[in-house]
């Protein structure tokens, strides 16, 4: 893996010429958090706050994604949109939420032959490109180290930048990232070894610094049993059924399709939808197999901790923490996995 660096003061040019070739792509604030946007101006760039409110995941598997569009009457043809397949780079993406695509890779681009390959998703993954920015400070609710992931992990992300002072210790992991690398003039120097030692230091710094820890051994054999268990219907007590555990989180990714028209225009859109509403497994007979917020809460468990696990053989969680910040009745996932393991079963 080449390992390069940028002194800090040439960011601006960087991402100046990045913008200049391709789509540019960064975490900027917006109304008070930080969002991933379309970087026109390098100023905009905002690498002080730690993690986007809503994760990076829409970027790819967008919040609402036209599928079709159609006009009424006898000369009526379905069109479908053009999906832009240019470069595009995507600046500053956290470790966890790289990860998070890694992890929702397969529900749209197959685990195996003859598996359907969702155009949307795969195009906008593939013409992507990933410039991770290691988390030097995580936030109080990080925990990607009980994944065995780490703050600085280069194996989501095509290139790894990580802040080692006056300088930028960037390492190129995947041949899409050399080959941005090449289109770029030469702003880079080799990395000494003294600057890697810097940076081996700082992760090591970062990851201690990681407070929380999800013990999730035994997790999927202990879920296996309390299915029926009491517990659900008091993890349930103070959940409001808002959904934003599931929208901010960068694995979930269920979502809605829906037929939308006027009397002369038509289309399908595609939307986030959340397992944590009634109406998501409200059948047309009138039947609702999960009708309580317990059930939807068990649910979403399950599904991070012992469906995926069964099915992908990897948990459906990152540890970026943004369901425990965001809850508005405070249900700490963490708490949850550490109650399931104490639960008398
Ligand atoms: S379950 Fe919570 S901590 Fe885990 S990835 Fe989703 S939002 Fe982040
Ligand atoms: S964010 Fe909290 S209150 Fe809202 S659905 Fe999720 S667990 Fe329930």
């Amino acid at each position: 893996m080449e390992q390069l660096t940028l002194p800090k003061e040439k960011l601006p040019e960087l991402l100046g010429e990045i913008g200049s070739k391709f789509e540019l792509i960064g975490p900027k604030e917006e109304n008070g958090f930080l969002a991933f946007r379309k970087i026109n101006d390098p100023k905009e760039v905002n690498l002080d706050i730690l993690l986007s409110r809503v994760p990076p995941k829409s970027l790819i598997f967008q919040q609402t994604e036209t599928l079709f569009t159609y006009a009424k009457g006898k000369d009526s043809k379905v069109q479908t949109p053009k999906i832009d397949e240019s470069v595009r780079v995507i600046f500053g993406i956290r470790p966890c939420d790289a990860r998070g695509y890694d992890i929702i890779d397969p529900v749209f681009m197959g685990k195996k032959e003859g598996d359907y390959i969702d155009p949307f998703y795969t195009k906008k993954r593939n013409r992507s490109i990933l410039i991770g920015l290691s988390c030097n400070e995580p936030d109080t609710n990080c925990f990607c180290t009980s994944f065995d992931d780490s703050p600085a992990n280069t194996k989501h992300v095509d290139i790894l930048f990580t802040d080692i002072g006056d300088t930028y210790f960037v390492e190129v992991v995947t041949e899409k990232g050399e080959d941005l690398i090449k289109n770029l003039s030469k702003i880079f120097s080799k990395a000494t070894e003294k600057e890697s030692t810097i940076r081996k230091e700082t992760e090591r710094a970062a990851i201690k610094a990681i407070s929380r820890k999800m013990n999730t051994e035994g997790t999927v054999e202990k879920l296996d049993k309390m299915f029926d268990h009491e517990f659900w219907v008091e993890t349930a007590r103070s959940c409001i059924g808002c959904g934003i555990c599931t929208y901010l989180c960068p694995t979930c990714h269920c979502f809605d399709i829906q037929d939308e028209s006027t009397l002369k225009l038509g289309g399908r859109v595609r939307v986030w939808d959340s397992c944590m509403y009634e109406e998501y497994t409200h059948h047309a007979s009138g039947h609702n197999p999960r009708p309580s917020r317990m059930n939807r809460v068990r649910n979403r468990v399950y599904h991070k901790f012992n469906y995926f696990p069964k099915n992908d053989g990897i948990f459906g969680c990152t540890g970026c923490g943004r369901c425990i910040d965001y809850c508005p009745v405070n249900i700490d996932i963490i708490e949850v996995i550490d109650k399931v393991k104490e639960a008398n079963i």
